[in-house]
């Protein structure tokens, strides 16, 4: 049994070729920004949010910078002024509670749960401590939405959905980020679709939608838009909002509208690769195999398993057995951040009371991406190597 894994964890597969060639025109006349346009032309950034509404099913959407900028601007444009208390997961990456702070406002932490969604107990003690949540649907994992809403609802909290991790993704078929009052979408890299940097904003909400096109630089040129709302909502707004530039570009927007085309047969094709991970899992002595509810449409672009109330230092050893057969790891229970990981009492900036039930789960959380590079045939080597690293492991200690 010294199988070991050949392949990168962290590379995807290439631009579809529609994707570049619409790139390379974009390169040839030059018109990268998405106003920069002759009479007549529809701008690339304008057919990718007029795309993107209606995959999701949204009224508006607005073509961003970065799923981060998405966030801050969707807090912003719902009202979050400095010195806001903003509710959102303990359980997240750092860019959740930094699009928080990148307001001016406060992050009030709420735990997570075993299956690793929001810990709704926890969410109702904590309601009256704020009007905003910034739900983080963290590693594709969705929460009872229903409990969720009902919720906020009664506290009067409106939700912006963080849908880094669940473009694509659903409930009660439902598609992620259409419950809240806005969701945040990032085509960074190591998301569902790939421009480098990107994101988007979706809402129903004409003048929470008109705040966000102002704000991301449009000027007064949102006429521009194909899905943004009918000028008369900009009629005060545009006198109002500042610009705080953060707008998609006609490259990346060329890039990812053939990529969006692709998404369901995308999200297919993660979750045949998740759910081949998941059975080479399941029944491994010492591990938690995390159950995904009915009523959930995963994108299982990333899989994560508890080895909970395991030492930290077996856990460790785990993932330096994995890693020497090639498979990566990452753990959520490390004290120091590391790479893209941190945890909540890593953010000083942010105050945080210690969270015993959560910090248990943190503990035991170990992550794996999965890029659609992998074969299925690999997925089943990396499941054999973790069941018999962690089975020798769990074997020691024992
Ligand atoms: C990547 C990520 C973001 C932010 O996306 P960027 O486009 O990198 O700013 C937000 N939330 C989560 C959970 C993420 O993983």
């Amino acid at each position: 049994m010294t199988d070991v894994f050949k392949g990168s964890f962290t590379q995807q597969e290439p631009i579809p070729e529609a994707g570049i060639d619409a790139a390379v025109e974009v390169m040839r006349h030059g018109r990268l920004h998405r106003y920069n346009t002759v009479p007549g032309e529809l701008s690339q950034t304008a057919l990718l949010e007029q795309e993107f509404a209606a995959l999701v099913g949204a009224r508006y959407c607005v073509a961003v910078a970065s799923g981060g900028y998405a966030m801050a601007t969707a807090l912003r444009a719902a009202g979050v002024v400095p010195g806001d208390r903003v509710l959102s997961n303990a359980f997240t990456l750092a860019p959740v509670p930094g699009a928080i702070a990148a307001v001016g406002a406060v992050p009030v932490f709420v735990g997570v749960t075993e299956d690793l969604t929001i810990d709704l107990d926890d969410l109702l003690e904590k309601s009256g401590q704020a009007s905003y949540l910034l739900l983080s649907h963290m590693r594709g994992h969705i929460c009872d939405m229903d409990r969720l809403m009902q919720i906020c609802d009664a506290a009067g909290i409106s939700v912006i959905e963080d849908c880094a991790h669940t473009m694509g993704a659903a409930w009660k078929d439902v598609p992620s980020g259409r419950v809240g009052a806005a969701g945040c979408y990032s085509c960074q890299t190591y998301k569902h679709i790939n421009s480098g940097e990107g994101g988007f904003l979706v809402t129903d909400d004409a003048e929470l939608a008109a705040r966000a096109v102002i704000m991301s630089g449009s000027y007064m040129l949102y006429e521009r838009h194909l899905a943004a709302p009918p000028k008369e909502a900009f009629e005060n707004i545009r006198y109002e909002t500042p610009n705080i530039s953060g707008r998609m570009d006609n490259l990346r927007a060329a890039i990812l509208r053939p990529q969006l085309a692709d998404l369901p047969t995308q999200c297919r094709r993660w979750n045949e690769r998740y759910y081949r991970l998941e059975t080479g899992l399941r029944g491994t002595p010492g591990l938690t195999v995390i159950e995904r509810p009915a009523d959930e449409t995963i994108v299982g672009s990333s899989i994560q398993f508890l080895l909970l109330d395991w030492s930290g230092e077996a856990v460790k050893e785990v993932i330096a057995r994995c890693a020497a057969r090639g498979v990566e790891l990452k753990w959520f229970g490390a004290p120091e951040p590391q790479a893209f990981t941190s945890r909540y009492d890593s953010w000083r900036y942010a105050p945080s009371q210690p969270m015993p039930a959560s910090d248990r789960v943190l503990a035991g959380v170990v992550d794996m991406r999965v890029p659609l590079t992998f074969s299925l045939e690999d997925c089943d080597l990396i499941a054999r190597i973790i069941r018999s690293e962690v089975g020798a492991v769990w074997q020691d200690a024992a």
